[in-house]
């Protein structure tokens, strides 16, 4: 190939559209085709730890995502009944960021709008939902639900937990139900007495439960995501209302400063958490996986978007080592990333056990090799294809 790559991205959510970014930082040409008929995210908030600002930093969007968000100063662990302090892991200190970068807690749909923002090109097709996927050694192709067909060099899967991509390479399997679900909120910060909530991201720990608060929106808004164990979930839907009688029953020994701010709860909603157990491959020929797609995991490290960041950097940067020889770069990408996701999945798994035991144990976060990590210094190994065959797409 004498010219440079052209990719497709499937799905528009926070890896799709960070692909689509660190493509175009490396002069590549890629297009997002997002199913719905506008870029949406959830109304929630979402923690952007070290590790990722790392990579938004190197993509030339650190000042609008801090200029958006809220640096959090530390992440502390509180008992969810006594309110004594049971961690502090400080995310800044004296010297500036304690891990590189700093901690920004943002609104979701701030970030996708900062990601779109820095985007140089028309390169996001909206109400183009992919319905069929296919390879070979030479090329791959993507047909949409609107009756358009893609051909690309090579089509990434960014379409989240339920990823038709992953399904198409690897076969179905349905995500497994955790045994833990989660209420999600949002509390203007006026409504609460003046300094009522710490500029923390603060982990109320309990026994089958915790609870998660920090500041988005330059400190207007206060995220809530309140976690609890339950054997008794069958959708995963952002769509089912919850209401403040059960997200305050859920968790009825509480400390009064919670009680405090989850009374001003007015309107949330219900989610089950779902993942996947890790895979160790995810490309066949021409067509790979990034993000929930190739690895959803539970949110108690708050590291499911960082990683897809990461992989976004990681896959471009590939790409632009090897555009000849695209099975190589995908080599590449993987060895660099399946080892790392699946630490962090199986280690999002752990943590919501060390969470939810509270006085049997000792309730800790151990996150700093999370944090300290810079993808953007990740060496990219690049082998010759001989030596690690591929698999080949299921059809
Ligand atoms: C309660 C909770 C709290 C969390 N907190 C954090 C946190 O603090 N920090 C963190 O890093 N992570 C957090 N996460 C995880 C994070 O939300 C996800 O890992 C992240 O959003 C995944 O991004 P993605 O782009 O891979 O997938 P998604 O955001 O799911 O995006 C997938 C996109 O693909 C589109 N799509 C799907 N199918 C198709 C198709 N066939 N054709 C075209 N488009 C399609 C969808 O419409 C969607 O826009 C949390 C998750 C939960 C549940």
């Amino acid at each position: 190939m004498n010219r440079k790559p052209r990719v497709a991205l499937i799905g528009g959510g926070l890896g799709g559209l960070t692909a689509a970014l660190a493509f175009s930082r490396v002069g590549i040409e890629a297009h997002v085709f997002e199913q719905a008929s506008e870029l949406r995210e959830i109304g929630a908030g979402i923690g952007v730890s070290a590790n990722a600002v790392k990579v938004l930093r190197a993509l030339g969007v650190e000042k609008a995502l801090r200029e958006r968000g809220f640096e959090s100063e530390a992440s502390v662990g509180r008992d969810l009944t006594s309110g004594r302090s049971l961690f502090q892991v400080p995310l800044n200190d004296a010297s500036g960021p304690r891990f590189g970068a700093p901690h920004v807690n943002i609104h979701r749909a701030d970030l996708l709008d900062v990601l779109a923002q820095a985007l140089p090109g028309p390169q996001i097709h909206l109400d183009s939902r992919c319905v069929v996927v296919s390879s070979c050694d030479h090329g791959a192709a993507a047909t949409f639900s609107n009756g358009r067909q893609e051909e690309a060099d090579l089509v990434v899967g960014c379409d989240g937990i339920r990823s038709f991509i992953r399904t198409t390479l690897h076969g179905p399997d349905a995500p497994r139900f955790t045994g833990n679900m989660c209420w999600r909120a949002m509390i203007p910060v006026e409504r609460l007495p003046p300094g009522h909530v710490a500029p923390h991201v603060t982990v109320w720990t309990g026994l089958g439960g915790h609870v998660v608060t920090y500041y988005v929106r330059d400190g207007r808004l206060i995220n809530v995501v309140a976690v609890q164990e339950t054997s008794d979930w069958v959708e995963e839907s952002w769509t089912i209302a919850g209401s403040r009688e059960d997200l305050l029953a859920a968790y009825v020994d509480m400390h009064r400063d919670l009680r405090t701010l989850l009374d001003q709860v007015e309107h949330c909603f219900k989610w089950g958490l779902f993942d996947r157990d890790p895979l160790r491959t995810w490309s066949a020929q021409r067509v790979t996986l990034l993000g929930d797609a190739a690895h959803p995991m539970l949110p108690t490290l708050g590291q499911g978007a960082a990683m897809a960041i990461e992989d976004a950097y990681v896959l471009a940067r590939a790409l632009s080592c090897s555009p000849e020889d695209i099975t190589a770069a995908l080599r590449a990408y993987e060895a660099a990333r399946v080892p790392r996701t699946t630490q962090v999945q199986l280690a999002s798994r752990r943590q919501a056990k060390i969470f939810h035991q509270n006085s049997r144990g000792s309730t800790d976060l151990n996150a700093d090799w999370i944090y300290e990590f810079d993808p953007t210094r990740e060496p990219i190994a690049l082998r010759p294809v001989s030596e690690n065959p591929g698999i080949r797409m299921m059809h």
